[in-house]
């Protein structure tokens, strides 16, 4: 079996090409070329001597994964789905904006953490990917969008979050690799700042991260209090709130960024009163006694099938919104986009083939749980 290379960080490059008995600066060349470049044999590479091709056509692979389909959407927004093998297939989507390229990512086949709101939790756990399957996401859309739009060779991917298809910091070994790679001037060249890891709250691994690897750092929070975010995120009764603010604030220690972002999925009745919203400034800014220094990423729920929640309506997510920027917290509601093609955050499903018997899981959630909060609690503020 032969070595896929888009499993390795240089680092890691670097060992293969000893074993090789290759020096150092071969393996930078071999990554900028793969990287920068976006090379797919070993042919390509004029500038290596023939004999160490001769020993990579050996020895290793640079395979990338095979295109099951394409959408674009009207507005630009392109969703790709990958084939990951054993009937289970990946997505990953590149959003264009005036001043970025933001290409959202998956990590794993299927979600094990089964947030209520989320079509891939829905779908159960397959396994976790490599750091090759990864990075392969990044590798093909920024190498097909300089084509596509025929850049001249600029980069197209400005931004990178590690907001697809499953849990990162449940895949941690493999998240690191990719991450590194993303941030290697001879890969990819992305600032910290630009890569954002989200997660549903893995708290030791948020620890793990900040001497890692410390990157931008979302988390989905998307309740105010245990007793409702169990319900929603039910990593939640592992790692409870108070426990993860604290690990937000010793990541904010080493963080490329000043403050961490909350994404609050809007949900019609269950999350979205302006109790709701008060009860969130609170905790947000007093947790501790000094508070989260947060930004407020308010997401409209992107509804499917299965989940029997709704969307809240505009004028409840602008009132929730207007109470926490009234007490001084900047918030967001993030624009959606392609929902034509479900492409929207929350809408990637892939294909899952599921060993966790989800559907039993969260059949029995929703017989317990979610009822709307009573009516005069839901009124506009
Ligand atoms: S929101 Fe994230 S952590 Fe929760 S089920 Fe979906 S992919 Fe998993």
């Amino acid at each position: 079996m032969t070595a896929n290379l888009l499993d390795f960080d240089l680092e890691g490059l670097a060992a293969f090409c000893a074993s090789l008995g290759e020096k150092r600066f071969r393996a930078t060349q071999l990554f900028r070329w793969i990287h920068q470049k976006g090379a797919r044999d070993f042919g390509q590479m004029t500038d290596l001597a023939r004999s160490l091709r001769d020993k990579l056509e050996g020895s290793a692979r640079i395979e990338g994964l095979p295109v099951i389909s394409q959408h674009e959407s009207a507005d630009g927004t392109i969703k790709w789905l990958f084939d990951v093998g054993d009937g289970n297939a990946v997505e990953a989507v590149f959003i264009p904006e005036d001043d970025r390229g933001t290409l959202c990512v998956s990590s794993q086949a299927g979600c094990a953490v089964g947030c209520r709101f989320c079509s891939t939790g829905h779908q159960g756990f397959s396994r976790n990917m490599s750091a090759g399957e990864i990075i392969a996401q990044l590798w093909f859309a920024e190498h097909f969008l300089r084509a596509h739009l025929r850049t001249g060779g600029e980069r197209v991917i400005s931004n990178v979050v590690m907001m697809g298809m499953g849990e990162p910091l449940q895949n941690y070994a493999a998240l690191v690799p990719a991450l590194r790679i993303m941030l290697d001037d001879h890969g990819y060249g992305l600032s910290r700042r630009r890569v954002t890891v989200s997660t549903s709250g893995v708290v030791p691994m948020i620890d793990r991260l900040r001497e890692d690897c410390p990157v931008a750092l979302a988390v989905s929070l998307h309740a105010p209090n245990d007793e409702l975010r169990d319900k929603l995120v039910p990593l939640n009764r592992k790692y409870p709130i108070a426990e993860l603010l604290d690990a937000c604030n010793r990541y904010l220690e080493r963080a490329p960024r000043d403050f961490i972002t909350f994404e609050y999925c809007m949900l019609d009745g269950v999350n979205d009163s302006p109790q709701h919203a008060r009860e969130l400034a609170r905790l947000v800014q007093s947790h501790g006694g000094r508070g989260v220094s947060c930004k407020l990423n308010l997401i409209p729920f992107n509804p499917f099938p299965a989940s029997g929640l709704v969307r809240s309506p505009q004028q409840r997510v602008q009132a929730f919104a207007k109470i926490l920027s009234d007490a001084g917290i900047v918030t967001t509601v993030r624009k959606t986009r392609g929902d034509d093609i479900d492409a929207a955050c929350g809408q990637l499903a892939g294909d899952v083939k599921d060993r966790t018997r989800v559907d039993q899981r969260i059949a029995q959630q929703r017989t317990v749980m979610l009822k709307p909060v009573p009516a005069d609690t839901t009124k506009e503020a």
